[in-house]
């Protein structure tokens, strides 16, 4: 068993700013991190270009690691572990922790936990889609775009994400094609517009994919116009996804947390302006969390927030 003031699940940007703030107020920080590297999905971003002061193009990769540094540095404990399970002791007063069985079967005893898991890229369910994943389907150009040079790659979404890449995949590939749902792209304006006047991308709208097609990678698609409905196969090198982000919210749908924080129709952590969730003492922060904006700064700006409303919960108690 160890003991820990503030418990952080999840080191992306809401994670780790949490994690500094939180040591930086003196709780006893330990952060949870099963992935090879602190950052979450910021380490899928080659060039942050909208992080306030982050200047000359950096990536997302060089941000996660100054901001992990920052929080060792002010005292922050990482693990490299998940949290299997959370459980409540002592529900009622002032004696009142949060227990997570780690995956290593380590118990970590925390008076406030912070939840930053983040979520995960959603998936299109289409055929293909699952055998071809990393065989040319992929949810991150950053780590696989540069796979296909002077090839043809599809990129699927009408969001930032979306636009964002496909501009990206267009510095590496001979041609990039923007495939979305809707009769118009949904990404900031900026995005959209960048992204429709750059050279090499074309743009298929009001168009969906049926299948992703291959023998041992992916050699050819089929469209579906959803006002036409008619079918039409094109040769494709590869298939990046960007259709929006499924939260990660299992942790707090497990029977063992007999406290479950309220969720919004989409599955993200509902909570009040100072990152408090319905749970005293269970604080949530990031892409996790039910909001409009889901930016690397919103995510740093949550995770402050949340650490001090957490350290004010401990006061409380
Ligand atoms: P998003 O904004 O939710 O967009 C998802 C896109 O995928 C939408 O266009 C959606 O279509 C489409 N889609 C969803 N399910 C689909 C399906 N089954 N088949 C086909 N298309 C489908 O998600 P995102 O672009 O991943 O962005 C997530 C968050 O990260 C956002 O808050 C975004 O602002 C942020 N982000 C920001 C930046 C930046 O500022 N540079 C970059 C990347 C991400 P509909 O339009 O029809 O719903």
């Amino acid at each position: 068993m160890r003991e820990a003031g503030l418990l952080v699940i999840g080191a992306g940007p809401a994670g780790l700013s949490a994690a500094q703030y939180g040591a930086r107020a003196g709780l006893a920080v330990v952060v949870l991190e099963a992935a090879i590297q602190p950052g979450g999905q910021v380490l899928t971003i080659e060039t942050l270009e909208n992080y306030p002061g982050w200047l000359g193009g950096k990536s997302g990769r060089e941000l996660a690691e100054a901001m992990h540094r920052q929080a060792l540095d002010f005292g922050a404990v990482f693990l490299p572990n998940s949290a299997e399970t959370l459980t409540i002791r002592d529900a009622a007063g002032s004696s009142r922790r949060f227990c997570a069985l780690l995956d290593d079967g380590t118990e970590i005893l925390a008076k406030a936990v912070i939840l930053a898991l983040g979520a995960s890229p959603r998936k299109l369910g289409i055929p293909g889609e699952e055998e071809l994943a990393g065989a040319g389907v992929s949810y991150c150009a950053t780590c696989d775009g540069p796979f296909f040079k002077n090839k043809k790659v599809f990129v699927v979404g009408g969001g930032d994400a979306a636009c964002d890449n496909a501009r990206g995949l267009s510095r590496i590939a001979a041609q990039v094609a923007l495939v979305h749902r809707r009769g118009a792209l949904r990404a900031q304006k900026m995005l959209a517009d960048r992204v429709i006047s750059t050279p090499g991308v074309s743009l298929y709208l009001n168009t969906v994919l049926r299948h992703i097609h291959g023998n041992g990678h992916v050699q050819w698609i089929t469209m579906e116009n959803t006002l036409t409905r008619v079918r039409t196969e094109e040769a494709a090198d590869a298939v990046f996804i960007y259709a929006g982000l499924v939260p990660r919210n299992g942790i707090t749908q497990k029977p063992e947390l007999v406290e479950k924080p309220a969720l919004d129709g989409g599955g993200f952590v509902v909570t009040g302006q100072d990152m408090a969730t319905t749970v005293p003492g269970i604080f949530c922060a990031g892409d996790l969390r039910a909001t409009m904006f889901r930016q690397v700064v919103v995510a740093a700006g949550e995770g402050a927030v949340a650490a001090h409303s957490a350290a004010a919960y401990i006061d409380s108690l």
